[in-house]
């Protein structure tokens, strides 16, 4: 992680002083995520630029919402500084693949359509040298001697800087639209499975023959093969 030896925010440049805040999100992304990456860092632009530009703090609850269309490190950078979160429902996940995040605002009474911003990244990481290359495809081969892990954490360092300095602009674009939010996350009761016994939301349990199973023991009835 790229650490700044600056103690004074109001003696640094404006745009050092912004490379700060973002580090200071990283860590806060990384106390939860765990370790720092560049898709992490990723994440932290893209939930520093909602925080900024679109929703005015840390959702308590369902206020705001968040889709977004990938589960990967970027999404963990998402939850922590945004409060769109998984388990309260104001985070939807589409397997799409794509490094693309809506936020969407939810109007009180729920029948009105609310403001929306989909931030799609279009960051192109800088290229990489000859060693670096080789170095990764050592790495990527298992090997993990000294000289080839330091290369890596050495990329991926300068990934993440190259990324915190990146301007909005190079990041990202923007399209601002106004969209009917899905609906408010919902408690339903639980039922006992017939096979496993284990409590199951009602809505994701299926009826086979009569009884009632949760999908893992449905599926296995019904010989459904699944990744
Ligand atoms: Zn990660
Ligand atoms: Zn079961």
């Amino acid at each position: 992680m790229i650490l700044l030896q600056i103690s004074d925010p109001e003696k640094i440049p404006r745009f050092w002083y912004k490379i700060r805040m973002f580090q200071k999100s990283l860590k806060k992304a990384a106390e939860f995520h765990g370790h720092v990456c560049p898709g992490l860092a990723m994440g932290v632009r893209v939930a520093e630029f909602a925080l900024k530009d679109f929703i005015s703090g840390k959702a308590e609850d369902e206020e705001v919402l968040c889709i977004v269309e990938n589960d990967s490190c970027a999404v963990d950078a998402v939850q922590a500084l945004t409060g769109c979160t998984f388990g309260k429902g104001n985070l939807l996940f589409r397997d799409y693949g794509k490094q693309a995040y809506t936020f969407i605002k939810r109007p009180p009474g729920n029948s009105k359509k609310g403001e929306a911003v989909r931030i799609s990244v279009i960051w192109v990481s800088p290229e990489e040298t000859v060693r670096e290359k080789e170095m990764w495809k050592r790495y990527m081969e298992g090997d993990h001697a000294a000289e080839v892990l330091e290369a890596v954490h050495q990329r991926k360092s300068k990934k993440i800087k190259a990324m915190l300095e990146a301007s909005e602009e190079d990041l990202f674009t923007l399209k601002r639209f106004k969209t009917k939010p899905p609906c408010e996350a919902r408690i339903f009761q639980s039922v006992a499975c017939t096979k496993c016994g284990e409590k199951t939301m009602e809505t994701r349990t299926k009826i086979l023959g009569g009884r009632v199973l949760c999908q893992p023991c449905f599926e296995k009835e019904m010989e459904i093969c699944k990744r």
